[in-house]
């Protein structure tokens, strides 16, 4: 069976490919040309084209749905290899902007979600990817093929500015080598040069792992799913509380290395009726102390046969006030996508929903 190429560092494949500038050159139609035929490589010798072509494949994912927000995000459904679906979201952060004539004066602004896993163990409870149970870990090379095809598909060149957060289906720190090996593909600078710096890891607060994490010292900017203020209430949201309360992740955080211009990142999804109240607020204040941290409100985006509803924008915005007041940074998630579902899993659901299984 064939490799997959976009597994490897160019570290890893100067290993087995000589001399050293051809790989150079073979990142560079990867991932600059965005070439997917190793044929099509015109200066690398006939015979190493050859060589490449039997032992290696570019893609080996499909995109096989694609729904496009009124908003101009777009979100993608990948076919695996082995018939698996993940998602993967272009989140249009800023449109382009025009000048009188018609020329571009700022290029759009974006952000891809990307997936780490098929499924997931955590097993939160008002996240429909959690709902299929865990299939399996994504390879390092179909996290990094994810973004590679949304820039194909969108004419992204590779010298954009793009940030990335690992917030699509499944646990990232549950699969923390294939993640570590994707950051290092996408930070390469003969590469993407996707900045470490601009990519966010998402977690539902694996303690042990933020700390794993912290010692491979990749750079990258944490971001903890928190959503409940208090262990008892979060262990019924988020059962992996039992096994890392909030008191573990807090500590965690605090060991985490912060880039000195950056934050830790808290997202709260606030459902209604459930922790959108005022004494959570109070608590999440007080939780915050001493931490270099913002705060990132998440509206409950329902699906059919949630037991959860969506909060009131009244709600919400008082929620994010109280913060405020008290001088903790605090931004509402805009719903990006929401026509389209764009929350976690919700694509997937309605693929396979469609195709009767
Ligand atoms: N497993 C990681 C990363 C993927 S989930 C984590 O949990 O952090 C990305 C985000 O989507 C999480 O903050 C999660 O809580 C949120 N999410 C899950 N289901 C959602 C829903 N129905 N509506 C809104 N956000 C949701
Ligand atoms: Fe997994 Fe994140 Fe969904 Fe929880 S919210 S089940 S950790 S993907």
């Amino acid at each position: 069976m064939k490799q997959h190429i976009l597994n490897y560092t160019k570290k890893e494949l100067e290993e087995f490919i000589q001399p050293k500038f051809r790989v150079k050159q073979l990142y560079g139609w990867l991932y600059n040309k965005k070439v997917t035929d190793f044929m099509q490589m015109a200066n690398l010798p006939k015979e190493l084209r050859k060589n490449l072509s039997e032992q290696f494949e570019i893609l080996s994912s499909k995109i096989v749905s694609k729904q496009v927000s009124v908003d101009g995000s777009i979100k993608y459904l990948f076919q695996l290899k082995d018939g698996h679906t993940v998602e993967a979201v272009l989140l249009l952060m800023k449109p382009a902007q025009y000048n009188e004539d018609g020329t571009i004066k700022h290029l759009p602004k974006y952000t891809v979600c990307v997936s780490s896993q098929v499924g997931c163990k955590v097993g939160c409870a008002f996240c429909l990817t959690a709902k299929g149970g865990f299939v399996r870990d994504l390879t390092a090379g179909e996290i990094v093929e994810q973004i590679l095809q949304i820039y194909i598909d969108n004419q992204i060149e590779s010298n954009r500015k793009v940030n990335i957060v690992y917030m699509g289906m499944g646990e990232p720190l549950d699969n923390l080598d294939n993640l570590a090996q994707a950051i290092r593909i996408f930070s390469d600078v003969e590469g993407l040069s996707i900045s470490p710096h601009r990519q966010t890891v998402s977690t539902s607060g694996l303690s042990s792992k933020i700390d794993k994490l912290a010692k491979l010292d990749l750079g990258v900017n944490l971001a903890i799913s928190l959503h409940a203020v208090d262990d008892e209430l979060r262990e019924k949201l988020m059962p992996i509380n039992k096994a890392y309360n909030i008191a573990s992740i807090m500590e965690a955080v605090r060991r985490f290395p912060v880039n000195l211009r950056k934050k830790v990142l808290f997202e709260y999804l606030i459902i209604k009726d459930v922790n959108d109240d005022l004494t959570a607020a109070k608590k999440l204040v007080k939780l915050l102390n001493g931490i270099k941290a913002k705060v990132n409100l998440i509206y409950f985006n329902p699906y059919e046969g949630s037991e959860f509803k969506r909060p009131s924008e009244e709600d919400v915005k008082k929620f994010q006030k109280y913060l405020l007041s008290k001088g903790v940074l605090c931004t509402i998630r805009e719903s990006k996508g929401l026509d389209i579902s764009a929350a976690c899993g919700q694509l997937r659901e309605q693929n396979l929903q469609g195709a009767g299984q």
